[in-house]
């Protein structure tokens, strides 16, 4: 099932895989239709045991390495997460995420504001920041549900303003900047 916009979407990534002289194969079309069907960020792993089914004898390290050049072409991203595993998002529009420390879901957010973040100053590192990218760590709205009357390994780090007191930022490196 491709929505209207997924097909669009896998039109430009066939535009992209020729602009970048990437052979467009079966294996590379499925792992990126399979990235576009899900909304969840979804590891390698999880990737690749969707991917089992329907390319028959692929290997872990193929989409592994599948994955890695999308990210480094610039059609997926990589995205920062607590958990033990790279999570892997199709989505490379600006956007931030809603991470749940519980089930370690990750949920898009967009809100303007977070796009004119001002940058720090790091001139004293010798770092140049290219991108960055908030992430919001919390509970999710179903372990928010199942923790009730449980209790909470972690507190919520709020502030008396009201605003969330856990937030990070992190320097993705994307190319083309
Ligand atoms: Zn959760
Ligand atoms: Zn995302």
């Amino acid at each position: 099932m491709a929505s209207g916009s997924q097909s669009g979407r896998i039109e430009s990534f066939e535009r992209l895989t020729r602009q970048h002289g990437l052979p467009l194969t079966v294996q590379r079309r499925t792992v990126f239709e399979i990235l576009l069907g899900r909304e969840d960020h979804p590891t390698a792993d999880q990737v690749y045991d969707e991917a089992r089914p329907r390319l028959a004898g692929i290997s872990r390290t193929t989409v592994y390495r599948i994955l890695d050049t999308f990210v480094q072409h610039g059609l997926i991203t990589k995205i920062c997460h607590p958990g033990p595993a790279v999570r892997f998002d199709p989505k490379v529009r600006r956007h931030d995420h809603l991470v749940c420390l519980h089930c370690e879901k990750v949920i898009d957010i967009e809100d303007r504001r977070l796009a004119r973040l001002p940058c720090p100053d790091v001139r004293g590192h010798g770092f140049e920041i290219w991108d960055y990218h908030v992430h919001f760590l919390g509970v999710c709205a179903g372990c928010r549900n199942r923790k009730k009357g449980g209790s909470g390994s972690r507190k919520p780090l709020r502030r008396s303003d009201g605003k969330p007191a856990a937030r990070s930022a992190r320097e993705t490196f994307k190319k083309g900047r």
